[in-house]
């Protein structure tokens, strides 16, 4: 049984899709650096491609991407248009550095679907072209289903896109509106028999609880529905509330919140339907279906955890493309110009667009292991290291979150609730801010 424990599920707690978190980031690393860690990549060393695409048709409340709606279709055809060129010539420009095998391509954002499915498939092919892209490469999308035409998804299947996230959030009604995001399950379902009718055979989704209004019958009912359809992997984040930081959730109504106890009686329920339909949990907020490569990850040993999350990309590091986009090497992580203008300005000038990040001493990167296997495995033998984390960890250990024999940190099923929250002893930055909460 687990508990809820209000001292700990009200704490802030970085999500670490990277150590150290973009909290770290500064100005003090750029393009120069960005460059020489390109240059750094090993011929046939694997590489994933990221590719954020900042605009949407309509902005959910909820949302802390880094995107915008364009309006109007005219607007919206220069705009893309626009960026998309910019695009290729950062694509251009990253090609003619890098020696690495692509191994995998996610699309993202935003919306990569208020691109048109051929303008996607030129990009495809176009990343086929300037890179060594592997013939068994996974080639991901984010899909809003909110955004697609019958013909949509049978393009993007012929373009050689294998996998499609999409944003399921919730399937009330009542929640729907209140977070400005109506769309019937017949949208999702037609979207998943497209993908499948066409050969997509990895579909992710997306689902949320701690919604306005949103309450556990309104959770359970989308998961039963969502099980009808029977995703491969689901991810199950919980709305991080940060008006004061991301302006459109001041849209959302604070006294419709579900409090911290129903936050942890959601997250709960979560788990317990999707255990139950015999899906795998994966580490602290996604399940799989046993025979998805992610179960298998999970169970093996090779789960990883990147800017997108749970992976299972074996990409030694990621390249970022696109404005915001965050690039990743073993001693270095860079993010491109926020700033649609100043990005597009850099790259269509030829250079890369790298801009602030942070660069990682042998302390980060040791430290950096430690949080990625306790996050992926539930485990981690950190030895004599790190005594002041292993002390800060002994509360939890005598609370039976955890088990802790020597150096050995294993989180018991009570403690993963609050996994990000232990991985935090072993964080040399942490100061508790700019993070959402635990749970
Ligand atoms: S469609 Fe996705 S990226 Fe766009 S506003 Fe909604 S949640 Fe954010």
């Amino acid at each position: 049984m687990i508990h809820y424990r209000p001292d700990l599920a009200a704490l802030p707690a970085p999500r670490y899709t990277s150590y150290p978190t973009a909290a770290q980031f500064s100005g003090g690393v750029g393009a120069a650096e960005q460059a020489a860690a390109i240059a750094r990549i090993a011929p046939g060393t694997p590489v994933s491609l990221y590719l954020h695409i900042p605009y949407c048709r309509q902005i959910c409340w909820y949302c802390g991407c880094n995107t915008g709606a364009v309006r109007g279709d005219a607007a919206r055809d220069v705009r893309l248009s626009a960026y998309v060129t910019a695009l290729e010539a950062e694509i251009a420009t990253v090609a003619a550095r890098i020696k690495g095998c692509v191994t995998g391509i996610q699309f993202g954002g935003g919306s990569p679907n208020s691109l048109s499915a051929s303008v996607l498939a030129r990009i495809i092919a176009n990343l086929r072209e300037n890179f060594d892209v592997a013939d068994d490469a996974e080639v991901g999308i984010e899909l809003d289903p909110r955004a697609l035409d019958a013909d949509y998804i049978p393009a993007l299947a012929a373009a050689g896109v294998n996998r499609i996230s999409l944003g399921v959030q919730t399937l009330a009604p009542h929640v729907q509106a209140r977070i400005n995001r109506i769309q019937p399950f017949e949208m999702i379902a037609d979207a998943v028999k497209s993908a499948r009718d066409h050969g997509i055979e990895g579909i992710n989704f997306d689902l949320m609880y701690g919604l306005p209004t949103q309450t556990e019958t309104d959770l359970a009912e989308t998961i039963a529905q969502a099980l009808t359809l029977q995703p491969d992997r689901v991810a199950v984040f919980g709305y991080a509330h940060m008006p004061a930081m991301i302006a459109r959730q001041k849209m959302i109504v604070d006294a419709e919140l579900p409090d911290a106890e129903l936050r942890f009686a959601q997250a709960a329920l979560a788990h317990r339907l999707f255990t139950a339909a015999s899906y795998t949990a994966i580490g602290f907020d996604h399940f799989a279906r046993p025979d998805d490569a992610m179960a298998i990850a999970a169970a093996n040993g090779s789960l990883r955890r990147n800017f997108q999350g749970y992976t299972t990309d074996p990409g030694e590091a990621t390249i970022g493309l696109g404005t915001t986009a965050i690039s990743q090497f073993d001693d270095l992580i860079v993010q491109n110009d926020k700033h649609v203008a100043g990005w597009r300005d850099t790259v269509l000038a030829g250079q890369l667009a790298g801009d602030r990040g942070v660069a990682l001493t042998e302390d980060d990167r040791a430290r950096a292991e430690v949080i990625e296997r306790l996050l992926c495995d539930g485990e981690v033998d950190v030895g004599d290291d790190y005594p002041p984390a292993l002390a800060a960890l002994q509360p939890y250990a005598d609370d039976g979150l955890i088990s802790l024999d020597a150096g050995a940190v294993r989180l018991r099923p009570e403690g993963w609730p609050y996994a990000r929250l232990i991985a935090a002893a072993f964080d040399a930055h942490f100061d508790g801010a700019r993070h959402s909460r635990a749970v």
